[in-house]
């Protein structure tokens, strides 16, 4: 049997039971998403169809996706075979490069044709997308980082401009490590997963400004060409932060049904459109979104985003309906319990009551809250501090009296010294 199946984490059976759609996916008991969306022939010219015509087209196929995904998730049912022509994957990839052309991957909806490159929108960015550094995560959640690491990509930029950013050297800097093609990205997350990383964890800055790019690098993971070659590895190892000797290439570790196989997990602040999260629901095995800002003007004040809570909680209250599998993290702030944390937690426990929520401890001063920096702002002195004790016990509590499924996952790690 896998280790990561036999974790201790998933004798929380609530947590199993969030999770369970992403854990048989991890080790290869089912197929992931994107792997099922390659078996639904689309019958349309992708690239002579308008635009409207292929939302029609992914509108008509998401409930035979839907169908077919519940099909094999809840009874077993066979996978199909892969169809010979375009498939709703490569539908998901026209529909993002066409998108690209008034971009509307987030909520800021700049309509800004970035293949042009001329006029940017808010992330500064135009078709290229930059990795900054990928390697196998030993820091997320057990649930993700297993006993293998999770296979983090990290993307430069953001379409949020939170103050105290703690990726702040990624985030603020575009410019940040190499431009990649999708290919590329396809040969990153081959080698992550074959060197035994448990999901594909695409995040940044933000990946959802590089929706275009990640969902091309999907579709070329989906297509049944071969591995990548000699080539594209060297391109792809240019950014890898861990050492590549200290991890075999097992092909067993990543197939289903001989095709290659890995979930898909979405670590975005989820400032995404609509548009985005119908293609991303086609793709994405776990969610893990960032829920930060509660309904006042934090997020304008802190984030200089607007639109923040109804953007988050419209997407959030689409995962539960779906009935995706995501585990929510709220990071909390000094001095934001009454403003954020409380508010965050209580539309939680309001509508969706089981979520598993990490609440993390971990925050700490950085990019224009930290004061011994030269960027430090003293309008942000409010975040200029670590948490007090009483700050996160505080939080703890609150969720105590909500009834929130947070123990299991924020406390993993007190435990580990006890089960490893
Ligand atoms: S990704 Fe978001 S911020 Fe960037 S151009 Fe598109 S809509 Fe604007």
């Amino acid at each position: 049997m896998d280790r990561f199946d036999e974790l201790w984490v998933w004798t929380d059976t609530a947590l199993a039971a969030s999770l369970g759609w992403y854990r048989d996916v991890a080790v290869n008991r089912k197929p992931a998403k994107f792997v099922i969306a390659r078996t639904i022939p689309v019958e349309l010219d992708l690239d002579g169809a308008s635009e409207e015509a292929l939302w029609s087209e992914l509108d008509a196929l998401t409930p035979v996706f839907l169908e077919t995904w519940q099909g094999i998730r809840d009874r077993g049912a066979p996978l199909g075979s892969p169809a010979s022509g375009p498939s709703l994957l490569d539908l998901c990839r026209a529909l993002t490069e066409r998108m690209l052309a008034h971009c509307n991957f987030c909520q800021w909806n700049c309509a800004v044709d970035r293949r042009a490159g001329g006029k940017l929108g808010t992330c500064k960015l135009a078709a290229d997308t930059r990795v900054s550094s990928y390697f196998h995560h030993p820091g997320e959640e057990l649930v993700y980082r297993g006993n293998r690491g999770s296979g983090t990509i990290f993307f430069t930029s953001c379409n949020m401009r939170c103050a105290f950013c703690q990726n702040g050297d990624i985030s603020t800097d575009k410019d940040n490590g190499e431009v990649v093609s999708a290919e590329t990205l396809a040969a990153m997350a081959w080698l992550l997963r074959l060197e035994g990383c448990h999901n594909i964890n695409w995040v940044g800055g933000d990946p959802t400004i590089h929706l275009h790019t990640i969902v091309a690098a999907i579709a070329r993971l989906g297509d049944g060409r071969e591995p990548p070659d000699r080539d594209r590895l060297r391109r792809a190892l240019k950014t890898k932060a861990d050492p590549f000797h200290d991890f075999n290439l097992v092909e067993g570790r990543a197939l289903y049904d001989g095709r290659f196989n890995v979930p898909m997990l979405w670590n975005s602040n989820f400032f995404m459109t609509e548009e985005t999260m119908k293609i991303l629901r086609l793709l994405i095995d776990v969610w893990l979104p960032d829920f930060k800002f509660g309904p006042g003007r934090c997020a304008t004040r802190l984030a200089r985003t607007a639109w923040y809570w109804d953007t988050v909680t419209r997407n959030l209250k689409w995962l539960a309906d779906w009935g995706e599998d995501f585990t929510i993290r709220h990071l909390v702030m000094p001095n934001h319990l009454d403003c954020c944390t409380y508010p965050v937690l209580d539309w939680i426990a309001e509508h969706m009551p089981t979520a598993p929520v990490n609440i993390m401890d971990q925050y700490h001063p950085d990019t224009f809250c930290d004061p011994r920096r030269r960027q430090y702002d003293p309008k942000y002195e409010d975040l200029s501090r670590r948490l007090k004790r009483d700050e996160i016990l505080d939080a703890y509590g609150h969720a105590d009296r909500l009834g929130l499924a947070y123990k299991a996952i924020t406390h993993e790690r007190s435990r580990l010294g006890l089960r490893f």
